[in-house]
């Protein structure tokens, strides 16, 4: 059969965006293939917040933050834990992802136009060694505009090669199954679906209209993770986090179904370290929903109060934004899925970030003057207010014994003593008539505001949480939200995809979430954050780079 162009790419998210744009500069016709409809362009990273890693940057230097290579490869090993057969490639690809985000990737998107907002997130702190898990240093360059700032520079590129004739979109194309002549993967065939008018986000049809067949040189996977579907997450579910979780959120829109590892694995691939996932502890549901079961991720600040289901405020060091998967540990050891923040309006004004381009709609839209407002005040950004009113995870009352009755009627469970909660909370509040302090997560407090940054914007002044002047008292039910697929398709460092044997399959290439980032898993068990959308950059410019010399 004749080819319909040199390299097929299976999704149009970023990591295909990027895989795209390379191969078009390098004269290649490529031909998306994409499940979705027109409106879905970007797939998860439109949604993202566009957090990005980068190292030893003039934003870090210009908030006096002291970074290297040497010590984000040190942090980078403390968090991946890297300790299987399989993780060679995913070693690999970590160690060259590194060094891109000290190096060419700032100026690379800084060219395309991309720009990021001055003041830098401290994402995943750790709380144990300095060989352990955690960012040493501030890391999270959030890009202004958020997710569609990302996409922004990807998409503009595609469309200029589309004009040339050079990449064509073929969406609602479905891809169920890749085609092999020999040892060679050169097709796909798939089900043209029906066309669906639903906003972007929104569960689209599946009804099937027409099969299709397209072939070409090279067959690039870029179809994301599984976070979109809850079984596939459970049956993947590590016994070190505890049992799966009954009931979880949903961080990602419905097309992150995971069907196309399958596809890949029947086609001969080896899928590795399934059973390495990120997901958050700290998933809201959105009283405002776009995708099914759709939960926001609460990104807090330290100071909020930890209580599991029971009441008991989680152990050192897991508290607010320290270790998400120690604290997800911890929460299924509780044999509850859900947990609590206990807060006050000073903590949710100040410490509240919600995850997502919507949800900042100030940053999304580019402007410099509703940014500037958000510390000013007594009131939390838009959105963080909205939830705080209709959110159904809420409960906000004046006195800490009307917000445990509240707790209790919103879990049903009755599970919280008023005195006990009182007991604990009063016991952290006298540790701060001192500076110091032997409670770990007030040291955490005063560590934050040594930062610029999170005493600007991020971490509230320490005081008492049970002062009304603080008030009024703010309980969150916080739900389990799948997210991330850390494992997946073993690639090389060029994305080209290997078989049981760990050898490379002719044709066939994975980039993005499908390959663990790159490599089948370059983040291991852990991620320092900002480095799933730079997955999806590197490898995408990899294997763009890397097909292209391939079909020449
Ligand atoms: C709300 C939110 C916030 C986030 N914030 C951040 C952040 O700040 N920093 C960060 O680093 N990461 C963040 N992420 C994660 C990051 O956005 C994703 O991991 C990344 O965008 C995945 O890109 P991808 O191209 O690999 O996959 P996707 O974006 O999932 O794209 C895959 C595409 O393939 C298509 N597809 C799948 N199967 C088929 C098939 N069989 N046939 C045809 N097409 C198919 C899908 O429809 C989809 O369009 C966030 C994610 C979300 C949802």
């Amino acid at each position: 059969m004749a080819e319909q162009a040199d390299v097929i790419i299976v999704g149009a998210g970023l990591a295909g965006l990027v895989a795209a744009t390379e191969l078009a500069d390098a004269g290649r016709r490529v031909l998306i293939v994409e499940q979705e409809s027109e409106r879905n362009l970007g797939g998860q990273a439109f949604w993202s917040l566009g957090g990005l890693m980068f190292i030893d940057s003039p934003e870090q230097r210009r908030m006096g933050i002291k970074d290297s290579p040497e010590l984000a490869w040190e942090d980078w090993l403390g968090t991946a834990g890297f300790d299987r057969e399989e993780d060679y490639w995913p070693r690999q690809v970590a160690q060259a992802y590194v060094a891109f985000a000290a190096s060419e990737k700032r100026e690379w998107l800084r060219a395309m136009g991309h720009r990021v907002f001055p003041v830098l997130g401290w994402a995943e702190r750790g709380g144990y060694d300095a060989c352990g898990h955690g960012n040493s240093v501030p890391r999270f360059h959030i890009t202004w505009g958020t997710g569609p700032g990302i996409v922004e520079p990807f998409e503009r590129r595609a469309r200029e090669a589309e004009k040339q004739g050079l990449i064509r979109f073929c969406f609602r194309h479905r891809v169920d199954e890749l085609l092999t002549t020999g040892e060679h993967v050169d097709g796909v065939r798939g089900q043209v679906l029906a066309p669906d008018s639903a906003e972007r986000g929104i569960k689209t049809n599946r009804d099937e209209q027409e099969p299709f067949e397209y072939r070409a040189q090279a067959i690039i996977v870029a179809s994301g993770g599984i976070g979109g579907n809850h079984e596939l997450v459970r049956r993947n579910w590590p016994e070190r986090l505890g049992r799966p979780p009954k009931r979880m959120v949903s961080g990602v829109p419905a097309h992150v179904d995971g069907r196309m590892i399958g596809i890949t694995e029947a086609a001969g691939a080896r899928v590795i370290n399934p059973d390495r996932m990120w997901h958050y502890v700290e998933g809201i549901q959105n009283w405002n929903p776009i995708w099914p079961m759709h939960g926001i991720r609460i990104l807090p600040g330290p100071s909020s109060l930890w209580f599991d289901a029971e009441g008991r405020r989680f152990p050192a060091p897991l508290y607010p934004g320290s270790d998400t998967l120690g604290q997800l540990a911890h929460i299924q050891s509780t044999g509850y899925d859900y947990s609590w923040f206990i807060l006050n309006q000073s903590i949710i004004k100040r410490e509240f970030a919600l995850s997502g381009s919507e949800q900042n709609p100030d940053i999304t839209g580019k402007s410099w003057l509703q940014t500037a407002q958000r510390p000013i005040g007594r009131k939390g950004t838009g959105p963080v207010e909205a939830f705080k009113e209709h959110g159904v995870d809420f409960v906000v009352r004046d006195n800490l014994e009307d917000l445990v009755r509240g707790m209790n009627e919103l879990s049903g469970d009755n599970l919280l003593d008023p005195a006990d909660i009182r007991r604990q909370i009063e016991a952290r509040d006298r540790q701060l008539d001192n500076p110091f302090t032997k409670d770990f997560q007030v040291m955490a407090i005063h560590n934050a505001r040594k930062f610029t940054g999170d005493k600007i914007v991020r971490t509230a002044k320490p005081h008492r949480i049970l002062d009304p002047k603080h008030g009024p008292l703010i309980a969150v039910r916080l739900n389990i939200l799948t997210r991330k697929t850390l494992g997946g398709l073993s690639t090389d460092l060029n994305a080209q995809v290997l078989n049981e044997q760990g050898e490379r399959i002719q044709g066939l290439y994975a980039v993005g979430e499908a390959a663990g980032f790159g490599g089948g898993g370059m983040h291991g068990y852990r991620a320092l954050e900002g480095t799933f959308l730079g997955g999806c950059l590197f490898s995408g410019r990899s294997a763009g780079r890397a097909v292209a010399r391939a079909v020449a």
